[in-house]
């Protein structure tokens, strides 16, 4: 059921392994920029009216405003399903207990006598969170992108999805309570590229904002790297991914029902099996045939499993396993072999790691207290998941007295004159001028 890639005389080495081999989705962020460009210039100019104009292309619903008044959030709530009310009570408790643990005490190192550098640690005055609604409601993400922001002190924040037609051009009831179960009384029916440029550039209603995080589809990616510089982006978030690491010790029948609880994302969305067991292949496609048409988005499934972008690596054993996974850098990666804590250890790259039968990526999605805002694309290999950190800038303040700056200046002006930059010398030496007059050692 799966495509099959058989790298098992592939290199050994994760440097030596073909990226271009192992299954990935065509994702051409870069076409979508094309799209986009107009999208943004638009909202640039008009505002409101452009964001009401492109609800009605993008999403199908004619709406009046764009900023949702509180009373409907309120209402969200008070109607909320109290099974759902309770399970995001306890991800955002979940989450905040992660997520407070990531905040950073500012720190004063003393150089020299005289000498400190202190690095703070301040807030981003106001972000931008966008919660995905196009293909499914997503009100976990409202849980994993407005908790590290608040955990990290920001004092402004707004949360944009897509106007819903079946909820009057509300964004989904069900993201609503979750703003307002988190206390977040601004939020938008804005979706897709306009969103990230109403957050960008402002609008009549919507102030900018300094900072746009948040998952989303291949065109909320593409206005987040063509506004990236006028706004700060946490890492993109694209379609989802999850790799399987398993070996003969994996129960198919799990690792099938993981690769499906992610392709139920998106047609786009990857699901990897990397194994060196050609019986374990074989009975998770024999799981896949027989487990995807009992899936409510069986279509979905079927097309987001038949993708290039989805597969089975057959590798020649374990450690090649490891090297191919750390090549690939899956958003999402499951250890699904004997002893999965110390093959877990040995991972270098991905964003989320999921350790042993009990810990599936669905369990990450909710409810582990981990972020599920998560570097796809391969990017795990250099950027991480959204956290406390994402919402903090680190400042460094410099405070030397006048004997630590003359016990340094001479360094100063060497390394100034070696780069032809003699005003910097010059800068410092200023500051001894009346004892140069005397003579003294500057
Ligand atoms: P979305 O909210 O990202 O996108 C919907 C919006 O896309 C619409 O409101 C519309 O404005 C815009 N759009 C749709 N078609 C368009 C077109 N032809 N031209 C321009 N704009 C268009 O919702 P989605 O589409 O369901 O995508 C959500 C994605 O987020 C999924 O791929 C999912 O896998 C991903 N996700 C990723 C993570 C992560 O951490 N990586 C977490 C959750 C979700």
């Amino acid at each position: 059921m799966l495509n099959r890639i058989d790298l098992r005389d592939a290199p050994s080495a994760t440097d030596g392994i073909d990226r271009d081999l192992l299954p990935r989705a065509e994702l051409d962020v870069e076409a979508a920029l094309e799209k986009v460009r107009p999208i943004c210039e638009n909202v640039r100019h008009h505002g409101t009216a452009a964001l009401i104009e492109y609800a009605e292309r993008f999403d199908g619903v004619a709406i009046e405003r764009v900023r949702v008044p509180v009373e409907e959030l309120d209402r969200a709530l008070a109607a909320l399903d109290p099974a759902v009310g309770a399970a995001l009570e306890e991800s955002v408790r979940r989450a905040r207990l992660v997520h407070r643990d990531q905040r950073r005490a500012d720190s004063t190192v003393r150089v020299v006598p005289g000498g400190t550098v202190t690095e703070r640690w301040i807030p981003v005055e106001r972000v931008g969170l966008y919660v995905p609604g196009g293909r499914a409601v997503y009100p976990s993400s409202v849980v994993m992108n407005v908790v590290p922001a608040q955990e990290a002190g920001v004092g402004s924040l707004a949360v944009a999805s897509p106007p819903q037609a079946e909820h009057g051009g509300l964004p989904h009831p069900t993201i609503l309570a979750a703003c307002a179960l988190l206390g977040v009384t601004e939020v938008y029916a804005a979706g897709g590229a306009q969103a990230v440029a109403m957050f960008a550039y402002g609008t009549e209603e919507c102030r900018p904002v300094r900072l746009v995080t948040g998952p989303g589809n291949v065109y909320v990616a593409a206005a987040k790297r063509l506004l990236r510089g006028v706004i700060g982006i946490d890492a993109e978030a694209g379609p989802t991914e999850i790799a399987v690491l398993a070996d003969d010790s994996a129960d198919p029948r799990l690792v099938a029902a993981d690769l499906i609880s992610q392709a139920e994302h998106d047609v786009l969305a990857a699901a990897v099996l990397v194994t060196p067991s050609v019986a374990l292949a074989d009975a998770v496609d024999a799981e896949l045939a027989r487990q995807v048409p009992a899936a409510k988005h069986q279509e979905r499934i079927a097309e987001a499993l038949a993708g290039r972008q989805s597969g089975t690596v057959l590798v020649a054993d374990l450690d090649h396993g490891l090297a191919v996974v750390d090549a690939y850098a899956a958003e999402h990666l499951e250890i699904m072999t004997e002893d999965a804590a110390a093959v877990a250890a040995r991972v270098r790259n991905a964003g989320a790691v999921f350790v042993g039968p009990y810990a599936p990526v669905s369990l990450g999605d909710y409810c582990a207290g981990s972020n599920h805002v998560l570097p796809t694309g391969g990017c795990a290999c250099h950027s991480s998941g959204l956290s406390v950190q994402s919402f903090l800038r680190g400042v460094h303040v410099v405070e030397y007295d006048r004997e630590a700056l003359a016990d340094v200046a001479h360094h100063v002006v060497a390394l100034a004159e070696a780069e032809d930059l003699p005003a910097h010398g010059s800068a410092v030496r200023e500051r001894f001028a009346a004892d140069r007059k005397a003579d003294r050692k500057v």
